[in-house]
């Protein structure tokens, strides 16, 4: 008998941090669950020296890491930011290529696995025969959105925003045309059609791994695994960034050392994400919404400093108030037991770690998919409220603000808000934990690449 050599899989995430975190978090998944070996693809757009280049240096040793030469020449990156990552990866491609063939020629490769940016790398795939898979690190909604775009595209005239009625995909909520993610927005943009093109590709997949688990849409993923020419769909999540413990960036941030002191559940989290930025009108309602709600607060502000709060603000809430500038240990904030609330842009990422905290939340969508996260924690699993858009402007107004943290923080909705979030969280641990349905899921995975 032939003993095959260990199976090798090669994982290729788009450049940014928000892409290649998820991808090496189902790394060390795939690692533990069994014996594999792995090979974490980075394509070129040079490493940012602050945060990537740290984080790819502290990778665990089981992975073989490979950055492709740094193709960034594009000038289109302020307009189209978005349009420039699917085209860093397709810069990558010919010297891709060579790698897999390398791969091919030295170890028993038996898959390439891409996020969402790099289905072009399929065809590389399928010349040199090994299975192709994509690892979304979104949610099933935000998947079944994009399996049906190709023909959405083709049967909607004129905006999204005016359709008359909702998209309504199988087993997902109904999605409102302003709710579609930001790209549906304006047709004729590059990036609406680069992920129509792309959207086409993802029937190419010989499966689909999810960052989501069945307690939150359970009937999505159903209707995913019923449909029509779908690749399998494998829910592994939830999947968050494992913490360290004791972080460096724990050590720095002061805001940590101040939660200690306050009481359990009694802080509201205000954090917009790794993009996220507020209007200087918008900040200054917030700014007021929170002094207003007269409850504790960690705010991360980006893009600012105290210049952009208005004056006196620092000084009248000192007592309760901790302000954090541009960066803050977010999921461990959220693990703190006097956190009791979070206001955040819905970044799935965020959704997660505050579900696994059981942290219910105040929606607030800034960008990319969002709006659609939004509407599933707030009208579906009812473990947010979803502050509504009072004034001409597009801006979220302070009583508005001061009214939503009081229903999160306090009183009959708070509670049930809270009771509910804490049900997904046991049950979210339990989906990933041995025999788990996510975890089920993934070892069916695992279990099929080595029959490769
Ligand atoms: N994050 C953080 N501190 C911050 C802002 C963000 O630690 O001040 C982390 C957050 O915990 C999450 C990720 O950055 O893991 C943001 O991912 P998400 O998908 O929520 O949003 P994105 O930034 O990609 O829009």
């Amino acid at each position: 008998i032939i003993m095959k050599e260990t199976p090798h899989v090669a994982l290729m995430p788009s450049p940014g941090m928000g892409h290649i975190i998820p991808m090496v978090e189902l790394a060390k998944k795939l690692i533990q669950q069994n014996n594999l070996k792995l090979t974490l693809i980075i394509p070129g757009s040079g490493l940012n020296p602050n945060e990537e280049k740290p984080f790819i240096e502290s990778l665990p040793n089981e992975i073989n890491l490979v950055l492709l030469p740094n193709t960034n020449s594009d000038t289109s990156i302020n307009t189209e930011p978005v349009l420039s990552i699917f085209k860093t990866v397709e810069r990558s491609l010919p010297s891709l290529r060579n790698l897999i063939k390398s791969l091919v020629a030295t170890t028993n490769l038996v898959a390439l696995i891409v996020d969402f940016f790099g289905t072009t790398a399929f065809d590389i795939a399928d010349e040199f025969n090994i299975s192709q898979y994509m690892f979304f690190a979104s949610n099933a909604m935000l998947l079944s959105l994009y399996l049906h775009l190709p023909e959405l595209d083709s049967t909607v005239p004129g905006k999204y925003q005016d359709l008359p009625r909702p998209v309504q995909l199988r087993g997902c909520i109904p999605l409102r045309g302003e709710d579609l993610p930001t790209s549906f927005q304006n047709r004729e943009s590059g990036t609406y059609k680069c992920f129509v093109e792309q959207s086409k590709r993802y029937r190419m997949a010989s499966g689909i791994l999810v960052n989501t688990f069945s307690d939150i849409e359970g009937g999505t993923i159903k209707a995913l695994e019923k449909g029509k020419n779908v690749p399998t769909v494998y829910p592994v999540g939830p999947m968050v960034r494992q913490s360290t413990g004791q972080t460096e960036e724990m050590k720095t941030a002061k805001s940590f050392k101040w939660l200690d002191d306050q009481p359990e559940g009694s802080v509201l989290f205000v954090c917009f994400g790794s993009m996220g930025l507020l209007s200087k009108s918008q900040i200054n309602e917030l700014a007021f919404g929170l002094e207003l709600s007269g409850k504790r607060f960690v705010w991360v502000i980006r893009g600012g400093g105290l210049d952009s709060l208005p004056e006196g603000f620092a000084e009248r809430t000192k007592d309760r108030g901790f302000l954090e500038f541009d960066w803050a240990p977010q999921a461990e904030i959220l693990k703190h037991k006097s956190t009791g609330g979070f206001v955040t842009h819905c970044g799935w990422n965020s959704v997660q770690e505050s579900i696994l905290s059981s942290v219910p939340m105040i929606a607030w969508p800034l960008y990319a998919e969002q709006r659609m996260n939004a509407a599933l924690l707030s009208e579906h699993l009812k473990i947010a409220v979803r502050p509504g858009v009072r004034s001409a402007g597009g801006l979220v107004g302070r009583i508005e603000i001061a009214n939503c943290v009081n229903n999160v923080m306090e009183g009959e909705q708070g509670k049930k808000l809270r009771e509910r979030t804490r049900a997904l969280k046991v049950a979210g641990e339990k989906a990933v934990a041995v025999g788990g349905h996510s975890d089920k899921s993934l070892a069916e995975f695992v279990k099929i690449l080595k029959l490769k």
